[in-house]
């Protein structure tokens, strides 16, 4: 009998020391394991309202005809995006969420003899798409759980062509101001694309957090990405964008699958940008959520991270996974962070004022507080 093939040998050097994404436990297969009665969710920072309701319409008036491809240049939603930001039609780049996005980044800029440096704790999708694409990682050391602009820009050198930067930081909740980007993009070589990841941007009300889109003029080297997945509420479509420079929107344009924004997600999109009430409201009850996050988090005498996000970190003082293994059995999805180089810290998505509650008394019952 012949020996069975290794296919992991075979894999790109990068794939093979690659772990895969862990996404957040879906409600179903807890719903399967547990047969809970009541299951809260608040593993994946998805809006607890949900999307706008034109987006809703949208989607049940979107009657493509199902055999014929979407709109492969996504004209419409283009059209739409580049009157929000201001910008030409041909900066704006579509992704299957704006992973796709980071994806394409990585597949068009790195080689193995490249880097891309990014910080400790950050957006767990740097390293995987950096590794798949068989560049080479820097991490840079963190200061509090944030990034420290300083000592990313240390690891930055002529062989460095991407910087990712997640403004605010996903799962630290950390942000940084228009000063401290300023001061790294005008110190970063033209030749390295600095990459701002702002999928929070919309939950953000701090007075000198920045809007990067403002620096697409100055620095062609810049691309910002933001997402329909986060505060849009519509996670389960994967739509969202980069905007940058029509030279870099060329290149991620030449890589990028031809389709890969489907038809619904294009018409959601579309209206949801429509909708700035549902944002702000969104907005409003994401805060209000925050204040119930720390109010309780203190009472339980837990530390927590500021964050200016939808979520929230938190340290459990002790061994994280158990803790996330009793709140399952509770009916409550959070996503223990200890992969993130975070040990004994759980991340929680603000839910609504409700499922917070609820959330909060599994809590205090897990840890018997
Ligand atoms: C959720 C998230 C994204 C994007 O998710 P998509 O659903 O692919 O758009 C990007 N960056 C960060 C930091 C995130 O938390």
């Amino acid at each position: 009998m012949s020996k069975p093939i290794d296919f992991t040998q075979l894999a790109a050097p990068g794939v093979r020391g690659l772990s895969p994404y862990q996404p957040g436990k879906p409600v179903t297969e807890l719903q399967r394991e547990l047969g809970l009665s009541r299951i809260v969710k608040l593993a994946s920072n998805e809006n607890p309202l949900g999307p706008s309701p034109l987006a809703q319409a949208a989607l049940q008036n979107a009657a493509p005809d199902l055999a014929e491809y979407p709109d492969g240049n996504g004209h419409a939603l283009k059209q739409a995006i580049a009157a929000l930001h201001g910008v030409e039609m041909n900066q704006v780049t579509l992704g299957n969420g704006s992973n796709d996005i980071l994806e394409l980044l990585a597949r068009t800029f790195l080689t193995p003899e490249h880097t891309a440096v990014f910080s400790e704790h950050a957006f767990a999708v740097y390293p995987l798409a950096t590794q798949a694409a068989g560049g080479q990682m820097r991490v840079a050391k963190a200061k509090h759980y944030g990034h420290d602009l300083d000592a990313m820009l240390a690891l930055v050198d002529e062989k460095t062509r991407l910087v990712f930067i997640a403004n605010p930081n996903n799962p630290t909740g950390h942000w940084l101001s228009q000063q401290e980007i300023a001061k790294f993009l005008a110190a970063v070589p033209k030749t390295t694309l600095v990459v701002i990841d702002e999928a929070y941007f919309e939950y953000v009300d701090e007075p000198d957090y920045p809007d990067a889109t403002e620096w697409l003029n100055d620095y062609p080297n810049v691309v910002v990405t933001r997402t329909f997945s986060k505060i849009y509420g519509l996670a389960a479509l994967r739509i969202g964008y980069g905007l940058s420079s029509a030279p870099v929107a060329d290149l991620l344009n030449r890589v990028r699958q031809p389709f890969n924004c489907n038809a619904y997600a294009q018409a959601a999109a579309v209206a949801a940008l429509a909708d700035a009430e549902h944002v702000q409201h969104s907005r409003q009850v994401n805060q209000q959520g925050l204040l119930q996050w720390q109010q309780a988090l203190d009472d339980l005498q837990l530390n927590w991270l500021p964050s200016v996000g939808n979520f929230i970190a938190f340290d459990v003082d002790q061994a994280e996974q158990p803790v996330f293994d009793a709140l399952l059995r509770e009916g409550v999805i959070m996503r223990s962070i200890g992969n993130y180089g975070m040990p004994g810290f759980i991340r929680v998505t603000v839910g609504s004022e409700e499922q917070n509650a609820f959330a909060i008394a599994a809590l205090g019952r897990v840890l018997k507080r």
